[in-house]
C-alpha cells in the first residue's frame, strides 16, 4: 500500500468515528524558531474557538514531519527517515484508553490487514520518572515513583491481545514528559503504549530481544499517548490536567513497509523509484554495496527533506538556525555524491523531479531548489579546498601515522571537512 492510501484510510476511519479532519500544520513553526515540525502535533482547540475547523474535541490530521536530529540515523538501519509522513487522531477531554486502544487495534488489523500474530505492544510498567533537576548540571536529582499503567494493560487484554507479547517497559520508553530534560514550572505528562511489528525471530540480536531494542527486528509503527497529568515540582506530585488528551499516531512509511512485506523502508513504493534513479548515476567501482546503499538512502531522504522544507519557505543555506539545517542537508548530499562519483550537473535536474514530482510543475520551486544546491556547492567546494590543504599538511607532518581523532575533529569543527571525506582522503 502506498503512503497516500494509508493516510487516506486512517483519516477516513477516524472521521467516520466523529473525528474532525483538520489541515496539517505548516512545516515552519513560529514557536520553534530553530526547527521544523518534528511530530504529528495535536491542534490547540482552545486557542482559536472562533474557527469552525477547530470546534469539537476530536481531530484527525495528516502531517509531514522532519527531524533534523535524526539525519545521522538515516541509511544506518532498515527503518529511519529524517523526513516522513505521520497521521494522528486526537481526543481531548474524557476519553477512555479502552476506546483509543480498540480503535487503533481494529484499524491496524482490519483496515491495514496487519497480521495480529506479528504485533507486539509495549506499555508503561511503572517505575521512576525524573521530575526535579539540578539547574546547574541539568542532572535529575529527584524521582517520582509512578504505578503501572493498568488501564492500558486491561484495554489490550480486552481486545484479546495475548499477555506474552504485551511488554511492560520503563519511563524512558513508555512515559512521556513535556520538555523532558528541561527545567519548567509544570510539565504535562502521561503513559504511552506503542505497537511494533515483528520481522521475525531470526532477525533478533539475542535471546532478550524485545520491543524497544534497536537492532531492527521490531518496527514501531504506532504510538498512543495519554496526557492525563501534570508534574508539580513544588509539591512533588502529579495533578490531573483539565483538558486531558488521548492521541494515536502512526508512521506511514513504516506501515507501507509492513503491508508491502518488504525488508526495508527503501523498498516501499514511495522510496524505491527514487533509490533506483539515484543508482543509475553511481559511477564508483570500489565502494562496498552496503556503503553505496547507505549513501543512496541519505541522498534520497535528504533531497526530499530539502524539497519539502524549501516549498514551505525554508531559508537559503547559512550559518545558524534553520539556514544551518538547510546547509547541513545539502553538504551531506554533496559528500555522498562525491563518494559515489555522481556528476552533479546531470544529476540534479533529473533527481529533483523524481524526488518530488510536483516540483517539476512548479517552476519557481525547482529554480529555488537548484539555486540553493548550486550556490552551496560552490561555497562547499572552497571550504573543501582549504580543508584539504590543511589535511595534506597534517598527513605529511604525521610521518606515516594515520590521522588522530583530535585532528579529524579539528578538520570537521574548524575547517568544515566532513569526517567521511577526511577518512577516505578523497577530497577533490
Ligand atoms: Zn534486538
Amino acid at each position: 500500500m502506498d503512503c497516500q492510501e494509508i493516510s487516506r484510510n486512517f483519516v477516513n476511519y477516524y472521521t467516520s468515528r466523529s473525528f474532525r479532519s483538520i489541515p496539517p500544520a505548516p512545516m515552519l513553526q513560529k514557536n520553534l524558531p530553530m526547527s521544523y515540525v518534528y511530530s504529528c502535533t495535536p491542534p490547540e482547540p482552545d486557542s482559536d474557538p472562533e474557527n469552525p475547523n477547530y470546534m469539537g474535541n476530536k481531530f484527525v490530521r495528516h502531517q509531514t514531519c522532519f527531524r533534523h536530529f535524526d539525519t545521522d540515523a538515516v541509511g544506518k538501519d532498515n527503518q529511519h527517515l529524517s523526513l516522513f509522513e505521520m497521521s494522528g487522531a486526537f481526543h481531548f477531554g474524557q476519553s477512555s484508553r479502552e476506546k483509543t486502544i480498540s480503535r487503533i487495534w481494529n484499524w491496524a488489523t482490519q483496515e491495514m490487514g496487519i497480521d495480529p500474530g506479528r504485533i507486539w505492544v509495549s506499555y508503561f510498567g511503572g517505575g521512576k520518572i525524573p521530575f526535579a533537576r539540578d539547574f546547574r548540571t541539568g542532572e535529575c536529582v529527584t524521582y517520582l515513583e509512578v504505578a503501572e499503567d493498568r488501564e492500558s494493560f486491561l484495554a489490550w487484554r480486552k481486545v484479546g491481545f495475548p499477555q506474552d507479547r504485551l511488554i511492560p517497559l520503563d519511563a524512558e520508553h513508555n512515559f512521556w514528559v513535556e520538555n523532558r530534560g528541561k527545567r519548567t514550572a509544570s510539565l504535562k505528562c502521561g503513559p504511552t503504549s506503542e505497537l511494533f511489528y515483528d520481522l521475525g525471530e531470526d532477525k533478533a540480536c539475542g535471546k532478550n530481544c524485545i520491543p524497544g531494542c534497536g537492532c531492527g527486528r521490531f518496527i514501531e509503527f504506532s504510538n498512543n499517548r495519554f496526557i492525563t497529568h501534570r508534574l508539580n515540582p513544588r509539591k512533588g506530585n502529579l495533578e490531573k490536567v483539565k483538558n486531558a488528551l488521548a492521541e494515536t499516531v502512526i508512521g506511514i512509511e513504516r506501515i507501507s513497509m509492513i503491508t508491502g512485506n518488504v525488508p526495508s523502508i527503501w523498498d516501499t513504493p514511495s522510496c524505491k523509484p527514487v533509490m533506483r534513479k539515484i543508482h543509475e548515476f553511481v559511477t564508483c567501482k570500489n565502494e562496498d554495496e552496503v556503503f553505496i546503499r547507505e549513501s543512496e538512502s541519505v541522498i534520497a531522504d535528504h533531497l526530499k527533506a530539502l524539497c519539502v522544507l524549501i516549498a514551505d519557505g525554508a531559508p537559503a543555506p547559512g550559518r545558524s538556525g534553520r539556514a544551518r539545517i538547510v546547509r547541513t542537508l545539502i553538504r551531506k548530499i554533496l559528500t555522498r555524491m562525491m563518494l559515489l562519483g555522481i556528476d552533479a550537473e546531470k544529476f540534479f535536474p533529473v533527481i529533483i523531479s523524481a524526488v518530488m514530482p510536483e516540483a517539476a510543475n512548479q517552476k519557481s520551486l525547482k529554480e529555488k531548489m537548484t539555486a540553493y544546491l548550486e550556490n552551496e556547492s560552490e561555497v562547499f567546494r572552497n571550504t573543501l579546498k582549504k580543508g584539504s590543504n590543511e589535511l595534506e599538511k597534517m598527513i605529511s607532518g604525521n610521518q606515516g601515522k594515520s590521522l588522530s581523532a583530535s585532528q579529524t575533529f579539528f578538520l570537521k569543527k574548524y575547517r568544515g571537512m566532513p569526517v567521511l571525506l577526511t577518512k577516505k582522503c578523497r577530497v577533490t
